[in-house]
């Protein structure tokens, strides 16, 4: 392609994303808590336990992030710790989270705080969590709270991590708590989402003068399983209409118009300051005759390159189609996750090379991307998958706590010092990525 090197802005946020029931340990009293101990729900039996025991050593890691030249950081507070019963505030769990903030900042490194990665506090999650008529009145309540408390060391806010992730794998593939199959109640939830999205943009402007605040939305590509299938092109567009369009039209133009009925919600109008982006895989979709509700199951492309335990297809260029797809609503955008599980780090130097290459290219058309957070910073619980999937730059030993930085983390953090990808750096991590990136040159 003729190309000498990829450059990127001096500006530009090289990050990391982390969760905190993925990382922090002990979060005993959340939904996902009693989930575990239930038994049947997670990969080989895992629990959270302790997890990366970031509660007690987050500061470690942030200096293995600041070592790779990481200029920012999106983690996520954990609800059931800040307001373990209804109404009561645990001000020792606001100080720890001061305390990580600082910490961030004194390394350089800037936060970017979710405030609700999939977790509910236990007391909500008997209230029906989502589904309770008063959530977002909760929700909203424990926003104000954190924003007074945290506020001055936070400019970059997410409000909800991928709601339609979440509404689908809890309502729809009842295959994180609570459970449920309902098509019915998994458009209930994603509405309510949205709205509570809405009330929390609100709530933080109205509250911090200097704040950011932005969705965060996975958006897999969805393709046809038989492109020549009518029937499975029509259902491919339906799982993307009610996936990727509609919330994200909810919060851009207001309009969320879910089907069955659900009524439209008008007050979101311009709810973002910024897009997150998350991109992992590509999906394909098709009719299954036999089982009708699989007809909504993804698949994954025959022949295409997988990654471990057939998590999805590495399919870098995905990622420049979501953000052509994006380019018209003209917002900034931060890549908010992207990543993928590699025990052995094969794949992830090519897969962070490829990627990178195709934001790169989205910038150079014009689309404002300001950052780029790998998932993740260090292998963590991979909810469902509990330890088996690794997706860290860092590796983590469970048994001793031991971290190791993957060859793929040294990339990441040669090209955060440089913002650059260059020939050099491509053929000593992946050269055979060479002629996606730089042609055969
Ligand atoms: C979630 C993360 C998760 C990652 C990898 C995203 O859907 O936000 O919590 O670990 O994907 O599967």
């Amino acid at each position: 392609m003729g190309r000498t090197e990829l450059l990127f802005p001096d500006w530009f946020v090289w990050g990391a994303a982390t969760a905190s029931h993925q990382v922090e340990g002990n979060n005993v009293n959340n939904d996902w808590w009693a989930w575990e101990q239930a038994g049947g729900h997670i990969r080989n039996g895992d629990r959270s336990g302790a997890a990366c025991d970031w509660w007690n050593r987050a500061e470690d890691d942030f200096d293995l992030a600041c070592e790779l030249g990481q200029t920012g950081h999106r983690l996520s507070l954990e609800w059931s710790r800040l307001e373990p019963r209804p109404g009561e505030w645990n001000d020792a769990a606001f100080e720890r989270y001061r305390q990580m903030l600082a910490g961030l900042r004194k390394r350089g490194i800037e936060p970017m705080v979710t405030l609700f990665h999939f977790t509910l506090p236990a007391w909500f999650a008997d209230l029906g969590g989502w589904t309770n008529p008063d959530a977002i009145r909760y929700f909203s309540r424990y926003v104000e709270r954190v924003i007074e408390e945290l506020g001055d060391l936070v400019t970059l806010w997410c409000t909800i991590n991928e709601p339609a992730v979440y509404a689908f794998s809890s309502y729809l593939e009842g295959k994180w708590p609570p459970g449920q199959k309902s098509i019915r109640q998994m458009l209930r939830v994603l509405r309510t989402l949205m709205l509570a999205h809405g009330e929390a943009y609100r709530i933080i402007h109205a509250l911090s003068g200097d704040a950011q605040v932005g969705l965060v939305k996975n958006f897999p590509i969805a393709e046809p399983a038989r492109p020549d299938s009518a029937i499975d092109r029509r259902i491919a567009a339906q799982v993307d209409r009610i996936f990727n369009v509609l919330p994200m039209n909810a919060a851009l133009t207001g309009q969320f118009r879910p089907p069955l009925g659900f009524g439209t919600v008008t007050k979101l109008m311009d709810s973002v300051d910024f897009i997150g982006v998350n991109y992992y895989t590509r999906f394909l979709f098709g009719l299954d005759s036999e089982n009708p509700a699989g007809s909504l199951t993804p698949r994954l492309k025959p022949g295409a390159e997988i990654s471990d335990l057939d998590y999805g297809e590495i399919y870098p260029q995905g990622l420049y189609q979501v953000l052509k797809r994006l380019q018209p609503y003209g917002k900034p955008i931060y890549i908010t996750e992207n990543g993928l599980p590699d025990a052995d780090d094969d794949v992830r130097p090519r897969f962070l090379l490829t990627h990178l290459a195709q934001m790169w290219r989205a910038m150079q058309e014009g689309v404002l991307v300001r950052g780029y957070y790998h998932w993740s910073l260090l292998d963590n619980f991979e909810w469902a998958e509990g330890y088996a999937m690794r997706f860290g730059l860092i590796d983590v030993d469970f048994a001793t706590g031991e971290r190791r930085i993957r060859e793929s983390g040294r990339l990441y953090g040669q090209i955060a010092q440089t913002n650059a990808i260059t020939p050099e750096l491509v053929r000593q991590y992946a050269p055979e990525a060479m002629p996606a990136i730089f042609g055969d040159g």
